[in-house]
């Protein structure tokens, strides 16, 4: 061992362990939390000592937050805000409103912590009306953790096309993995374990353990924040750290201890049925009367929002090359945007880009400005050789991706045996840590595809059916 061990300055008593550089890592990123001289001495801990220790400083944590806090709530909000009574109103008419107005949801009628853990991953960014469409399905084939951690990847894949953001569907199953080797199956009660879980964060954390396991935590959705905001009259712009842990906490301090689940479900509900983004409906609300913004007539204007990021507008090429009833595709890498699903090769129209540059046909040597697919379609024929009828322009496809705005210029080319190898190996090029497989058409039916690839394929099946009737 290169560095010298120390005795910490306290008796090691009840565990004697000593805390290897990994561990110690591991211990800090579960609590959040690590003190320099912790990190720059390898001392022998106790865990009770570690547990004191942590407790203190994240009390010191949590009292800086909430002094700034109170400050800044008392600036926007009344004086009616963190009042005992108020709360017990507000816990009252929330939950009692949700108990006869609840809409009746699959993943309400279970208290099975695996069906709930899914339900909140589906309904992460996704519609209700959306996951409806596919949990009973999803739990259909993967009723328990076992059954999802056992079954391959490109299955769960599949049966999540459409809900979109795939990277939920492989932490996911990277989850069930975990839970099943780590803690036997069943999805663990503690909260600091749960949030260690891949694709879980703070709010699907707090939702599994105060629904499923009905522990006072608070949840924290773009639902549960218009609300709050509202009921308060916040008037500072939402998205910073600052604003966002003041919310928390008054959020923390609200949930009913008697029925954290119920409490947390309704402010969801609330925000989703009755006090919408616009023109909120007070009228039907059940806390019309505690509501700081409806009496100043400010809700409508809540939340205020921070300025977006701006859009970033990008172009792209895409590919379909066909040989015989074969097409090539690939499939992104793990890390990458869309990572484990299927796409058509697809590459931006930037300076930077494979497409141009040395090693290719003189038209793609230096990147053009704004691309035309006329002079795409000319360098394609220089790239590929190929005759003129074999490249055709089957228009735009326009899609948006985060902050980006694609526009995609797709072609179709048609390859002869001869060409096959030499124009797959060119493009390989482009990417080459990605797989790549000429496919079937009746095989892309089957594969988890991008949603762009999704439509290119549906349209592309179409036209090959239009040119058999011809
Ligand atoms: S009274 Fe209106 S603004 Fe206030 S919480 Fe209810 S719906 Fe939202």
């Amino acid at each position: 061992m290169g560095r010298q061990q120390q005795q910490a300055p306290f008796p090691a008593t009840d565990c004697g362990g000593i805390l290897s550089s990994q561990n110690f890592r591991n211990f800090t990123k579960l609590n959040v939390w690590a003190t320099p001289d912790l990190v720059r001495n390898n001392y022998s801990f106790s865990p009770r000592w570690l547990g004191r220790e942590f407790q203190k400083s994240s009390r010191m944590k949590h009292r800086m937050v909430r002094k700034s806090s109170r400050s800044l709530l008392e600036k926007t909000s009344g004086p009616c805000v963190g009042k005992a009574t108020w709360i017990k109103r507000l816990r009252q008419q929330l939950v009692g409103w949700f108990e006869t107005n609840a809409q009746p949801f699959p993943w309400r009628k279970t208290k099975d912590p695996y069906a709930i853990w899914v339900s909140e991953v589906m309904l992460q960014q996704t519609q209700t009306t959306t996951v409806l469409k596919f949990y009973p399905r999803f739990l259909a084939r993967f009723p328990d953790v076992a059954s999802l951690a056992h079954a391959p990847l490109e299955e769960i894949l599949k049966l999540w096309e459409g809900l979109g953001y795939y990277r939920r569907a492989i932490h996911l199953h990277r989850a069930a993995h975990q839970i099943l080797t780590d803690f036997g199956g069943q999805i663990p009660r503690e909260l600091p374990l749960i949030e260690r879980l891949p694709g879980v964060g703070r709010y699907t954390a707090r939702a599994i353990a105060s629904i499923a396991f009905g522990q006072r935590v608070p949840v924290l959705d773009g639902n549960c924040r218009r609300v709050l905001v509202r009921l308060i009259n916040f008037t500072e712009p939402i998205g910073h750290s600052r604003t966002d842990e003041l919310l928390w906490e008054i959020a923390a301090h609200w949930v009913d201890p008697q029925h954290p689940g119920e409490f947390n479900q309704a402010m969801m509900e609330l925000g989703s049925r009755v006090c919408v983004p616009r023109n909120p409906c007070c009228s039907e609300c059940p806390l019309q009367q505690l509501c700081r913004g409806r009496r100043l007539a400010e809700a409508g204007k809540l939340p205020v929002s921070a300025p977006r990021p701006p859009v970033i507008r990008q172009q792209e090429l895409t590919l379909l090359l066909v040989a015989e009833d074969r097409l090539l595709m690939w499939q992104y890498a793990d890390k990458e945007r869309w990572g484990g699903l299927w796409d058509f090769p697809r590459i931006p129209l930037t300076a930077d880009s494979p497409l141009f540059g040395e090693g290719n046909p003189p038209a793609l040597a230096a990147p053009p400005g704004a691309v035309d697919p006329h002079g795409l379609r000319h360098a394609l024929r220089q790239l590929s050789g190929c005759r003129k009828n074999a490249l055709q322009h089957l228009g735009s496809q326009n899609y948006s991706v985060t902050v980006y705005r694609i526009r995609a210029e797709v072609f179709l080319l048609r390859l002869s045996a001869r060409k096959c190898s030499e124009v797959s190996q060119r493009i390989s090029r482009w990417a080459p840590h990605r797989e790549k497989a000429w496919i079937s058409r009746q095989h892309l039916r089957d594969l988890a595809l991008t949603r762009p690839a999704r439509k290119l394929a549906d349209e592309l099946a179409r036209l090959f059916e239009g040119e058999r009737q011809d």
